[in-house]
């Protein structure tokens, strides 16, 4: 008999990737918790009107992505794609939309598309939704929150933020006809997807990969001249609020969401280093999204990061870098009785160091081979006690990093004089 695999697109996370996983997710839990951001738990299944209604008919997702089945009662569920929807249903149906909300979730997601590096058809996401605040305060809030975690990760540099605007619904409706006008005259000199899209989805061809589409772009009706006040004023608001903050982006005036329920302030984290599936987290502002699925108009704004994608990226960074340390600090002491005061000094330098990793040589070796080893480990400071050591109280602390620098500290100084040296 043939084994039974898994479905296409739908792999298995096996023990040696998921330390990774939950490192990543633990990093993201905590910084949530820092922004007073609170965890809700949806289901996977939802009833399929939910994402027609809110993702849109005419969408990528809704047409032909979605794993729709009839239960055996037959009502019609699907296997959530996203988790705004179910958010937006959630908060309306628990009436927690009285006053403003913070939110995140995290699970599965699915989608049937043609699985490659960084997309499959089962992929999982950690989403963060912001309801009943319009001002584009709490858009700055969502876009610092994740610099934050990009910093926190050590991608920092490996990112970038893309910004735009795509006004409300009567400025979009606006540029779809001139767009459409402009396009359709063109349509033979349009790739495959734009014709197609063209005539469902037009806005969709602005963000084309096709690069003689891109090139008919170049002289296409803009966005923005088609943007009203409002869109216009709350974009330069925020963009106000990240250069205060200091953090870079760059405006693409062509960023646009594949979901219709997005409105005003669209953003994209991209990376260049994996390769076409390059977005790691994409949202938006949805202010319709809510009364649209029955609930009263309240405004809301949220983004999902692709795990997978986050999980690959930071292995890609953490091949080009330096093997990482095993310890930040490494204890050296020569001699029995240097290494019983040794012992007893570092206990409260663990009590106060509870983040730092304090490796202490065992086993005895000249200092020769035990501060070899200490540079070998990576750490940052060696903590050295010999005979002249013990007989003064003090303690040696040399900084492995930089050639020649080594002080001598009282025992009972130690903690703070390492606690400072390695902030
Ligand atoms: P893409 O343009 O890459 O298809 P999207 O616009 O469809 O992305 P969203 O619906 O905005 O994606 O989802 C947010 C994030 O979830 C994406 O930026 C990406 O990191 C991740 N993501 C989306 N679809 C997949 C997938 N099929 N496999 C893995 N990750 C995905
Ligand atoms: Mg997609």
């Amino acid at each position: 008999m043939s084994n039974i695999r898994a479905i296409r697109g739908m792999n298995d996370i096996l023990p040696d990737e998921t330390p990774s996983w939950q490192a990543l997710e633990q990093s993201v839990r905590s910084l949530l918790s820092s922004y007073g951001y609170g965890e809700i738990r949806l289901p996977i299944v939802e009833r399929t009107e939910l994402f027609k209604r809110s993702i849109g008919e005419v969408t990528d997702i809704v047409e032909k992505e979605m794993y729709t089945f009839d239960d055996r009662n037959a009502e019609s569920l699907t296997l959530r794609p996203e988790g705004t929807a179910g958010c937006v249903r959630a908060v309306i149906q628990q009436g927690l939309l009285g006053t403003p909300q913070r939110l995140w979730y995290s699970g599965p997601m699915f989608r049937y598309e043609r699985p490659q590096k960084g997309r499959q058809r089962q992929f999982h996401q950690i989403g963060v939704e912001a309801f009943g605040i319009a001002s584009p305060d709490i858009d700055a809030e969502l876009i610092l929150l994740t610099a934050r975690l990009w910093r926190s990760l050590g991608l920092a540099d490996s990112v970038e933020l893309e910004l735009n605007t795509i006004g409300n619904s009567a400025s979009r409706q606006a540029y779809r006809e001139a767009l459409v006008a402009y396009l359709q005259q063109r349509e033979e000199q349009l790739d495959e997807d734009s014709q197609r899209r063209l005539h469902s989805n037009p806005l969709r061809i602005l963000d084309s990969k096709n690069p003689a589409t891109q090139a008919l772009l170049n002289d296409a009706p803009a966005l923005s001249d088609y943007l009203d006040d409002e869109s216009k004023q709350d974009f330069s608001s925020l963009c106000g609020f990240l250069d205060a903050a200091g953090l870079s982006y760059r405006v693409n005036p062509r960023l646009v969401r594949g979901l219709d329920y997005y409105n005003k302030t669209v953003f994209e984290w991209v990376t260049d280093r994996l390769g076409a599936q390059g977005t790691v987290c994409a949202g938006g502002r949805y202010d319709g999204l809510v009364e649209q699925l029955g609930g009263k108009a309240t405004p809301g704004i949220g983004f999902a990061m692709g795990m997978e994608r986050l999980v690959l990226l930071l292995s890609e960074v953490a091949q080009s870098q330096p093997a990482s340390s095993a310890a930040d600090i490494y204890v050296v002491a020569a001699g029995d009785e240097a290494t019983r005061v040794a012992l007893a000094a570092v206990e409260p330098l663990r009590d106060a160091l509870p983040k730092h990793r304090i490796v202490q040589h065992l086993g005895g070796g000249s200092f020769k081979s035990q501060l070899k080893k200490a540079d070998k480990s990576g750490a940052e400071l060696a903590l050295i006690w010999g005979d002249d050591e013990v007989l003064a109280g003090n303690c040696t602390v040399k900084f492995l990093r930089t050639a020649g620098d080594q002080h001598t500290v009282a025992v009972a100084e130690l903690a703070a004089f390492v606690s400072a040296a390695l902030a």
